[in-house]
């Protein structure tokens, strides 16, 4: 409403022929606000309605924050796949016996910890979801346990979660003991379970 009245003032003073310039001048800067107040209350919408963002951590680099209250067993964050990738690496994320895939940006922020607040699901494009593994409230970063998706962990920096729970290193499924992987269980990548088959074969 303000800047429609703004716009009225300014129009009245063409009609009086006053400062030309002034008039396009005015009438960029109003283009310029109305833009960019949209664009701002699309980044709110956009934040609201992911429930999570990017941030800074204090030691871990960025990670992901929920920006409002997820309940356990709630979908967290849906898992697109970037690309399908030949081979394992540190970006990887393994969603097969023998398939690894990129994902998006952001699901591939989360960072790990021992002691996670979500967990991992199949979907059906081939990619992996982040499903609440506890209720998750605003503020809190979302982390999930490496473990959970792939197999084997190689090369990962000792970590850094400082959960009671830390396991001292990121590890895989395979070195998990039996009683947490009872713990994740339907918060875990399937074909886990098919290799454990196999092994125990
Ligand atoms: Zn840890």
């Amino acid at each position: 409403m303000k800047l429609f009245l703004k716009l009225i003032v300014i129009l009245s003073n063409l009609t009086l022929k006053e400062d030309i310039i002034t008039y396009f001048w005015d009438t960029w800067f109003i283009i310029w606000d109305i833009t960019k107040s949209i664009s701002s209350r699309q980044d709110k919408m956009d934040k609201t309605s992911l429930g999570y963002e990017l941030r800074k951590t204090p030691e871990k680099g960025e990670g992901i924050f929920a920006t409002k209250y997820f309940c356990k067993g709630s979908l967290v964050m849906e898992g697109k796949v970037l690309k399908e990738m030949p081979h394992n690496t540190s970006h990887t994320t393994q969603v097969g016996v023998n398939r690894w895939i990129l994902r998006e940006e952001l699901a591939q922020k989360v960072n790990h910890s021992c002691d996670p607040n979500v967990g991992y699901r199949d979907n059906s494009v081939g990619g992996m979801d982040y499903f609440a593994f506890k209720d998750i409230h605003p503020g809190d970063e979302i982390v999930g346990d490496y473990a959970m998706g792939n197999y084997k962990v190689d090369h990962m920096p000792p970590c850094k979660c400082s959960a009671l729970q830390c396991r001292g290193v990121i590890t895989g499924w395979k070195d998990l003991p039996q009683d947490i992987k009872t713990l994740y269980k339907g918060y875990h990548a399937q074909y886990l379970l098919e290799i454990d088959g196999d092994a125990g074969n």
